[in-house]
């Protein structure tokens, strides 16, 4: 099992996303682990979106390995300012990642029902790369409908120990939603035996 969303570096490999330019070359030379290439959108107002597509392009081509990320919306209140450069910096990082056929890996905090309207609308322009919603703490009801726009999810002990979380995500499909430590690499093992826990009480016809 690899982590499906982290920032550092570690022994289990999956998808290392930087959080500005600035960390790419770090997570471009990172052992063993899938390098994201991306701005969070806690960086947004750092960005020129023009100068932010055309490294995107470069750096993709040169990492055919690499996908896109961590990039996506942040409406929760301490974030809420930067929304509309947010805005502009998720389109030229979802474009990228369609063009270069690589997967999208997407922060969407207090944005879950923006992000989806989003995708459904570059899904009906033929447009929509495949994408991973990380930290996912949407209901059942709107994991399908990220689902049937071809999302997967990953979750960290966060999410995982929510009150909710059984409700969440026991149901989604098998194949869909995996362990992230973010930034906690100490959570690995106790996020993976809980992620298992939470799955082990799906029922065969649970779906
Ligand atoms: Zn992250």
């Amino acid at each position: 099992m690899k982590d499906y969303h982290t920032h550092t570096p570690g022994g289990h490999g999956g998808y290392l996303c930087s959080v500005t330019q600035q960390d790419w070359s770090r997570v471009a030379d990172a052992q063993g682990m899938t390098p994201c290439f991306g701005v969070h959108p806690w960086h947004a107002a750092e960005v020129d979106p023009a100068e932010l597509a055309f490294a995107l392009d470069e750096w993709l081509t040169r990492y055919p390995q690499a996908d896109v990320g961590e990039c996506g919306l942040d409406a929760t209140p301490k974030h809420a300012a930067t929304l509309d450069v947010q805005r502009i910096l998720l389109q030229v990082q979802l474009g990228a990642a369609f063009r270069h056929e690589r997967m999208a890996h997407l922060h969407g905090a207090g944005a879950w029902s923006e992000l989806l309207g989003i995708l459904r609308e570059r899904n009906r322009s033929g447009t929509l790369p495949r994408v991973l919603l990380h930290a996912w703490n949407g209901s059942h009801e709107m994991a399908r409908e990220f689902l049937a726009l071809g999302a997967i999810f990953s979750v960290g002990l966060r999410e995982l120990s929510h009150p909710k979380a059984m409700e969440r995500y026991a149901r989604i499909p098998e194949g869909k939603i995996f362990p992230e430590t973010d930034d906690h690499p100490e959570n690995w093992a106790r996020t993976v035996a809980l992620l298992g826990l939470i799955r082990g009480g799906l029922s065969p016809t649970g779906m």
